[in-house]
């Protein structure tokens, strides 16, 4: 095959060209800062609220209840830093304490770790053998923290694509009185999100995983949350996100939010069919491998694998030679040799989460791509067993 596979969409997308062509006025025309007075600013400013409208739309929230930042791991640590310091100044001081799984993405986790240093407490909730959490188990949970304030479970999870149970999580924590935040970086633009009928109070995203550029993103706060400003500057964003818009980026995000609720349906169930086809070949052509993550509750893009017995960096280094993009876990924690997090709270023993590979596919790949990728795997994981 001549040119390159690419399957790491988790990772990030390509940005569409309908996205760089909306984008584009915004770089070079339209380049009024939103915040002045004169009319030039003014295209920016309103082409900012025209995305706020768009955003809204697509998750029932409301224009205002959207916040622009530079992707998901800003608005994941806007949401939790800033909900415990939020109960600290409404009870007097006293610390809160967060409600998570082992599963999330790093920007959870670490923030969580961070606010440990400061003494705030954070605890997980029981995930099952799929990643999702063990909902008979979550209660009991909360109730044993008397101060809890926060529950963070992210929508979809970006190693195994397993879908939480949103909504039944949002009505635990609607009912305990905890702000249900989620983070939405892999379902937003990929699965029908409704933050009313969720119970969903904060929620983040990151356009370069719809299509979108890199470096923007939101973060939705729910009216009656009076979280406080994470970045301190300018009046910006309704003083609650300092610093000049990133317009095009904005822009871009927009364009991408658009096309991909206009083309979800259609997207989902042409990358299931394709990655069905290609788990299929996987587990029966290849011996000793698993699939992780939910087979019913899952991200229709996501083909994660375990292989026994090799490393899953050694095997994307050499689908890399066979002009095959795929990742080993992680994208974020690529680089370090340690088992991932996230196959290690679903219980995988060390022999099978050492040789994890992720493809996940998107738009553009098709069945003769997955043709090519399953004789690529066979032979090089057929290979690695050899040596
Ligand atoms: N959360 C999840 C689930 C992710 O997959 C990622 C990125 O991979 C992030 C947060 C961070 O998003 P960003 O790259 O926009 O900072």
């Amino acid at each position: 095959m001549s040119r390159m596979i690419y399957l790491d969409h988790a990772a990030t997308t390509k940005t569409l060209t309908e996205v760089t062509e909306a984008m584009e006025p915004y770089q070079e025309i339209y380049y009024g800062n939103p915040s002045t007075i004169y009319e030039f600013g003014e295209k920016s400013r309103e082409a900012i609220e025209s995305v706020r409208e768009l955003i809204a739309r697509t998750i029932h929230a409301r224009p205002e209840e959207i916040f622009f930042t530079s992707g998901g791991t800003e608005s994941d640590n806007w949401a939790l830093k800033e909900a415990v310091h939020l109960y600290e100044r409404m009870h007097n001081g006293r610390k809160g304490h967060i409600l998570t799984t082992p599963v999330e993405h790093h920007a959870i986790l670490n923030s969580c770790m961070e606010l440990a240093e400061m003494n705030c407490g954070f605890s997980y909730l029981q995930v099952d053998e799929s990643g999702r959490v063990y909902l008979p188990a979550v209660e009991e949970c909360v109730m044993g923290q008397e101060n809890a304030c926060l529950m963070s479970v992210m929508y979809a999870n970006n190693e195994i694509g397993t879908v939480e149970p949103i909504e039944e999580l949002g009505r635990i924590a609607r009912k305990c009185q905890l702000i249900f935040h989620t983070d939405a970086v892999q379902a937003y633009g990929h699965l029908p999100i409704h933050v009313q009928r969720e119970h969903i109070d904060m929620l983040s995203a990151s356009a370069h995983k719809f299509g979108g550029p890199k470096g923007v993103g939101f973060l939705y706060i729910r009216n009656d949350i009076n979280l406080p400003a994470f970045v301190h500057g300018g009046a910006q964003e309704s003083n609650r996100r300092a610093g000049t818009e990133n317009v095009p980026g904005i822009v871009g995000m927009g364009k991408a939010a658009e096309l991909a609720h206009r083309r979800m349906k259609m997207e989902n169930r042409r990358t299931k069919y394709l990655r069905d086809y290609l788990v299929y070949r996987v587990l029966h052509e290849i011996p000793d491998v698993i699939l992780t993550g939910s087979r019913q509750f899952r991200l229709s893009n996501n083909a994660s694998f375990c292989f026994k017995g090799i490393t899953g960096e050694a095997a994307a280094i050499l689908l890399d030679t066979q002009g095959i993009c795929v990742s080993s876990g992680s994208a974020c924690s690529t680089g370090s040799l340690e088992d991932s997090h996230v196959l290690s709270a679903i219980g995988l023993e060390s022999e099978w989460a050492r040789g994890a590979v992720r493809i996940t596919l998107g738009a553009e790949n098709t069945k003769e791509e997955m043709e090519y990728t399953v004789e690529k795997l066979k032979m090089v994981i057929a290979d690695m067993r050899n040596i």
